[in-house]
């Protein structure tokens, strides 16, 4: 969590690598305390407003998935790593004006929280002739502004997702409530998930903790965590 960052790239790819060594022992250990296999457990890197070398270095240590939450920073980012075998996480609030834009470089979605959003990205995606998929993000603070669907809806969108063509059900996804024990949070996303997964057998995904609390979102069933402080440093605005 020390806010380092090296500008010499042989320091810089040294410190990602311990970070990222540290990380990948903090999964583990959630996952022995879990009796869970660490394999179920994919590691996405959040590289906002980190550059494009943090991630072509990140890649190299052997990182495949990383994850953006502005479509501003996203889209150049991509663009300039687009030799590198990635797979681009889309987390931030979307706005269905720059749907056509993400669906042109994010193979996930994770924060599709509309049934609005979801035509958006089912024609942006046929436009582009990819297939996209998507996560439902699901709000656990009763809406406190941090974006995500009401439990309640969740299934009619999920619903909605499976039946878009372009668009592919992975799951949901939620952060958790700031200031608050995340352990009822994320076992609350865990019976949303469940209930997802009743209707559609597929969708496997549960994308929940992030650099502060991974042991407890994993100890939930969290598949996906979504790391950037501890795998990169703090990062000097406030962008969430
Ligand atoms: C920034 C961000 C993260 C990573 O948060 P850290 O605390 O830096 O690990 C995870 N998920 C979302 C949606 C984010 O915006």
């Amino acid at each position: 969590m020390t806010p380092t960052t090296s500008s010499d790239p042989a320091a810089r790819r040294a410190e990602l690598a311990a970070n990222l060594a540290e990380v990948r022992e903090r999964i583990a250990a959630a996952c022995a305390a879990a009796g869970r296999d660490p394999g179920d457990v994919t590691l996405v890197a959040v590289t906002k407003t980190f550059p494009a070398s943090d991630v072509r270095l990140l890649a190299g240590l052997g990182l495949a998935q990383v994850a953006e939450n502005r479509d501003q920073e996203a889209a150049p980012k991509a663009a300039e790593c687009a030799d590198l075998d990635l797979t681009w996480h889309f987390v931030g609030q979307l706005q269905t004006n720059k749907a056509k834009s993400v669906a042109s470089y994010a193979g996930v979605v994770q924060s599709v929280d509309r049934p609005r959003l979801v035509r958006a990205l089912a024609q942006a995606a046929g436009a582009a002739d990819r297939t996209v998929r998507c996560l439902v993000q699901v709000s656990l603070d009763e809406g406190e502004g941090r974006g995500g669907a009401d439990p309640a809806d969740v299934p009619s969108l999920a619903d909605a997702i499976a039946a878009a063509d372009g668009l592919e059900l992975g799951g949901v996804m939620a952060v958790a409530p700031l200031g608050a024990d995340p352990r009822p949070a994320f076992e609350r996303l865990a019976r949303v998930a469940n209930e997802v997964r009743l209707s559609h057998p597929g969708a496997t995904i549960m994308s929940a903790g992030m650099s502060g609390d991974l042991e407890s979102a994993i100890a939930c069933g969290a598949t996906h965590v979504r790391v950037g402080t501890a795998l990169l440093g703090g990062r000097s605005a406030i962008v969430r």
